[in-house]
């Protein structure tokens, strides 16, 4: 058999672009070096709770196109991401709004919130952030920082926050209002049953092959289709012959706990340096504590994460976006460039930037588009 595509990784990006060339009349294999399909968003039911194997997964987005898209393949539920910071035991909301500001000191209004806020930043004299510090320091100023970016951030990145991009926190919102969404989208919510679920319907009818990896055997892979959609690392993908991008991994400790609610929310980030994980996820809650059938599940899984450095061989999680990363990037780009018509990369990895989900479908329908 030969195929219009092969698409390597049966993660988000894959499925949208393997879905798309289905719809379009083309061939596509999809093979994926992982047991299962779904990449870091694959879902696992345990226990009636659908675990988020690579960590929490909130589908949120303002585009109306991409969550119709999805739609097509799964219900989503209601669930409104609404985090907590724990930290040393002073519990927070999240994303940074009135209810934090109450909390932190007292004040009740917007305009004391924000007067509170600008005598901070005043007292630190900064006015051109040039980093994560001095860009979280110019958005909520030094308290905030201290207690809610600054630990979690070093934690996560592994590195200080001086030396790490503003755009990562510019992700986070700031509001003046009683509104603990964390996110600031028009649509949001879980898909019914697990994103497994719907990747496989996006699935339906496209060859899948798991357990099967390109690099390992890629002569033979390159022969079997017109063009190679990948959407692994671009520096595996050439050998890192200038070198490897720098990335974070995360180890996951999981553990089904015979009580009904262990931290009464989702999402609990540990914003201390101490504790050594970011944060813990009780997947229950993800679906309100109910299984399918609408009834009470009596159990709790919760999952700790553990960020660390991305070593050859472990799976990578985030791309570290700084400049000497992303310079690094560029030379891989370039490379890229001049086989652009018989490879074409995708996602996280192959594009090296920390999308968000329905940034990830948007970029494989608007490559799809662009080649067809
Ligand atoms: N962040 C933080 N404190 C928190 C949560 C997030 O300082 O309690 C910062 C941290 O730098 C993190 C960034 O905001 O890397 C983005 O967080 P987000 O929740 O978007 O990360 P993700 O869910 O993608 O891991």
């Amino acid at each position: 058999m030969h195929y219009d595509y092969l698409v390597v990784g049966a993660g988000l990006f894959g499925a949208v672009f393997a879905n798309l060339a289905k719809n379009a009349g083309k061939s596509a294999l999809v093979i994926d070096k992982r047991s299962h399909i779904a990449g870091n968003i694959y879902t696992r039911n345990i226990e009636n709770i659908n675990v988020h194997v690579y960590g929490a997964h909130i589908f949120h987005t303002n585009n109306r196109d991409v969550w119709e898209y999805l739609n097509r393949f799964v219900v989503f539920n209601r669930y409104t991401n609404s985090p907590i910071a724990n930290f040393n035991g002073e519990i927070y909301s999240l994303p940074f709004n009135m209810y934090t500001f109450n909390k932190m000191w007292g004040v009740v209004t917007p305009e004391q919130a924000r007067l509170k806020i600008e005598e901070q930043i005043k007292k630190t004299g900064i006015v051109d952030p040039k980093n994560l510090e001095e860009q979280a320091i110019s958005l909520v100023g030094t308290d905030i920082y201290e207690k809610l970016i600054k630990g979690y951030t070093e934690k996560q990145w592994g590195r200080e926050c001086k030396m790490l991009p503003s755009s990562i926190i510019k992700r986070l919102p700031v509001r003046f209002t009683y509104d603990n969404n964390y996110f600031n989208a028009l649509y949001q919510g879980i898909p019914v049953g697990g994103y497994t679920g719907m990747v496989e319907k996006m699935l339906t009818g496209i060859d899948v092959e798991l357990n099967a990896d390109y690099l390992d055997n890629r002569d033979y892979y390159d022969r079997i289709a017109d063009m190679v959609i990948f959407t692994g690392q671009i520096d595996a993908y050439y050998n890192y012959q200038f070198g490897p991008l720098e990335y974070r991994s995360l180890r996951f400790e999981n553990e089904i706990m015979k009580i009904s609610n262990y931290q009464g929310n989702a999402v609990v980030n540990y914003t201390d340096k101490e504790t050594p994980y970011t944060r813990i996820i009780e997947h229950k809650w993800f679906n309100f504590g109910k299984d399918e059938s609408g009834h009470d599940i009596l159990k709790t899984i919760i999952s700790k994460e553990f960020p660390s450095e991305w070593k050859v061989g472990e799976e990578p999680f985030y791309p570290v976006n700084n400049s000497r990363n992303n310079e690094l990037f560029l030379k891989y780009k370039a490379l890229s460039e001049c086989e652009k018509d018989r490879v074409q990369f995708g996602g996280r990895l192959g594009m090296y930037k920390y999308f968000d989900m329905d940034s990830v479908v948007m970029e494989a329908m608007k490559l799809f588009y662009r080649i067809n």
